[in-house]
């Protein structure tokens, strides 16, 4: 690999269209193309042989961590015996079936089918489309709008980039598209009123989320679609009372309710599900990344009862559902999710996340909280979020154009830890595998310490 690095770096500058990059920056070479070629455990190696714990789990997906020889072997047998076959009328493979009813074992109470897709965007897609066909096999086809939130993060495609309530994700798409509309961010930090408690504040969300209904007609609405805790948007736990506000709301209005858990999914946050963590019950769940643990592409829907009876009195009234994709449930996605789920049961890292995840926020405060940059240490479970600011007493914002960001993600990598600048606002997020232990928990919050003294130091 080290003597092809010249050859592969040409090659990825002129032919390789990178996702979520700046385009023009990096086909002139002026971003690092780094190339990725192994990885165990928490680490990664570049093709220069440099190695790095990443805190991100990739994108908050390799949750049983790399290398589990487990899961490559699964994919690998599969692979051997039965590559492919389809989903559609009614097939299955010994691998998509067990997986639907391991999920259902792990799932909160009042779930019972799952729908396999590909992608967490695709799985939302799929959601769109479930709550529509509901609302009209209900006979209310008014009943259409989907109520997402300010710095939610849903996935890139038309409908879900719509969902997604982050300006980067928008900016020359034409997006958001009807009928989807935005309400409030649950970000207590960045609160207008500031002498608001978090109660208050949640009561101030749930209001307009109320407000939001009303003003666009109940009959008019049919969804309300949210992850656990903020991801994308800056990885913000809920304010105290939130969700039981929200869902007094939407119970009021006959709303569903659709739990983002591509990221809290498979225990990021100490308990099987983020629904079960802060209280949800939700109509729908969307499943990827944790799934698999990223060792292959699937996601899913799964079903409350209340939501499937609807959908089964709608085929037998309409005929078999027009939904599905050729990779649907994939047998050897599948079996990577069931040696996925039988690993993390084996290793207990639904525990490890919850004690882990708390020993990681704490020595992460102790070391940062106090620090002149620094306005806010927060997360929950597994997931972790420095948010900088200018001036900590004021709570003034950096410039963006100044990237503090991303410069401090840039020294943090320097010292053999990934972070991530999350994309709006100057944020350090960190999402770590499941097994990450207290020793790696100390080099990573040494080197954050680090990287956030240079740089403040360089201001
Ligand atoms: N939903 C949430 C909460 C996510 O964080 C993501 C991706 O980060 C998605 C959906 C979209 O998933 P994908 O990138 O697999 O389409």
């Amino acid at each position: 690999m080290l003597n092809r690095s010249n050859e592969l770096n040409a090659w990825d500058r002129d032919h390789f269209f990178h996702p979520s990059t700046h385009m023009g920056a990096h086909a002139r070479g002026e971003t690092p193309t780094r190339v990725i070629s192994g990885g165990e455990g928490v680490r990664i190696t570049d093709s220069t042989g440099k190695t790095s714990i990443d805190a991100f789990a990739g994108l908050y997906c390799v949750n049983v961590g790399y290398g589990r020889q487990e899961i490559a072997e699964a994919i690998a047998e599969q692979a051997k015996q039965l590559a492919y076959y389809h989903a559609y009328v009614g097939h299955g493979t010994e691998a998509s079936i067990t997986l639907s009813k391991m999920i259902i074992d792990r799932a909160p109470e009042g779930m019972s089918r799952v729908y396999f897709g590909l992608s967490g965007s695709d799985a939302n897609e799929t959601n769109i489309k479930l709550i529509w066909y509901y609302n009209n096999v209900l006979g209310r086809p008014e009943k259409k709008k989907i109520i997402s939130r300010w710095r939610g993060y849903h996935g890139s495609g038309v409908m879900t980039g719509s969902l997604t309530g982050l300006e980067l994700f928008h900016n020359a798409f034409d997006l958001p598209r009807a009928p989807i509309l935005h309400t409030e961010a649950p970000y207590y930090f960045r609160r207008a009123d500031r002498s608001m408690s978090e109660e208050q504040f949640s009561q101030h969300c749930a209001d307009k989320l109320e407000e939001m209904i009303l003003a666009e007609g109940p009959e008019t609405v049919a969804a309300f679609i949210g992850e656990p805790i903020l991801g994308t948007g800056g990885i913000v736990p809920p304010p105290a009372q939130y969700w039981q506000k929200i869902q007094e709301v939407l119970k009021k209005y006959d709303v569903l309710l659709v739990a983002d858990e591509v990221v809290t999914g498979f225990g990021r946050l100490g308990t099987m599900f983020g629904s079960d963590h802060y209280g949800i019950k939700p109509d729908l769940i969307t499943i990827a990344k944790g799934l698999t643990s990223a060792y292959a592409p699937l996601s899913g829907v799964i079903v409350a009862d209340k939501v499937w009876d609807v959908l089964v009195s709608g085929s037998d009234a309409l005929g078999a559902i027009g939904h599905g994709w050729t990779y649907s449930a994939h047998p050897i996605c599948t079996a990577a999710g069931v040696a996925n789920l039988e690993l993390i049961d084996k290793l207990d890292l639904v525990r490890n996340a919850g004690e882990t995840g708390r020993y990681f926020r704490e020595q992460l405060a102790q070391a940062l909280a106090d620090h002149p940059i620094v306005g806010e240490v927060r997360g929950d479970g597994l997931m972790a979020a420095v948010e900088f600011v200018a001036d900590k007493d004021d709570r003034v914002f950096f410039d963006a154009a100044d990237k503090v960001g991303p410069r401090i993600a840039t020294a943090l990598a320097e010292r053999g830890v990934i972070g991530r600048a999350m994309p709006q606002g100057d944020i350090l997020g960190f999402a770590p595998p499941l097994c990450l232990t207290r020793e790696e928990v100390d080099i990573v919050v040494k080197a954050t310490a680090d990287a956030v003294e240079s740089v403040a130091r360089a201001l």
